[in-house]
């Protein structure tokens, strides 16, 4: 074995895994509601250098996807998983590489069926998170969230993920902001108008 393969392997069995987790709808795909099929699922501006920027330095990309069109019979798993798969393929083409993706396709109360239900991976809840690192050993604490939604904050806090950043601009939200800062103790939240901004953020 060659001296440079031997201090790779050690390298590479000390390496700190972390996470970078992505909202779905709102953040990889424009929100059109409920998005469920090809047709609708329309890229959002920046994902792509977003997604190759946080790779370059290291992070496996998690999607987290709150999908309650599932419990209000909107679309079946499969419908999700379809797409699912095909949004991983177009991304693969763009060199991207998405390590695995959490939905939560329950509600608590609407719907009627196995999926209505009070679970523990609808965001803000932080479920999906903890399963992620339990499945591939990340460290949240290290680990950041990009999200559009409150729920995904509060998800990213309640995990004590080291930083999220919010793409949001309305003033409520930016109040909303404030409130959500001041209880997370152990995340920096950062509040973007545009994806790019990670870019220099991340
Ligand atoms: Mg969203
Ligand atoms: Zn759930």
């Amino acid at each position: 074995m060659l001296p440079g393969q031997r201090i790779s392997s050690i390298v590479s069995q000390h390496a700190i895994k972390k996470a970078a987790f992505f909202d779905r709808d709102g953040i990889i795909n424009v929100n059109h509601g409920y998005v469920h099929s090809i047709e609708k699922f329309e890229f959002m501006d920046g994902i792509v250098e977003v997604m190759l920027h946080v790779q370059s330095l290291g992070y496996d990309i998690v999607v987290v996807t709150n999908q309650s069109g599932i419990a209000r019979g909107m679309y079946t798993e499969d419908d999700f998983m379809l797409l699912n798969k095909w949004m991983c393929e177009q991304l693969i083409e763009q060199g991207i590489v998405i390590t695995q993706t959490y939905f939560c396709p329950h509600h608590p109360s609407v719907g009627d069926s196995i999926y209505t239900k009070d679970c523990e991976c609808r965001k803000p809840k932080a479920g999906m998170l903890f399963q992620a690192a339990k499945d591939y050993d990340f460290k949240l604490e290290r680990s950041i969230f990009i999200g559009d939604n409150r729920s995904d904050m509060e998800s990213a806090i309640a995990a004590k993920i080291r930083s999220g950043y919010w793409l949001t601009s309305t003033k409520d939200r930016g109040k909303v902001f404030t409130i959500l800062s001041q209880h997370s103790n152990l995340t920096t939240l950062y509040q973007i108008n545009e994806l790019r901004e990670c870019l220099h953020l991340i």
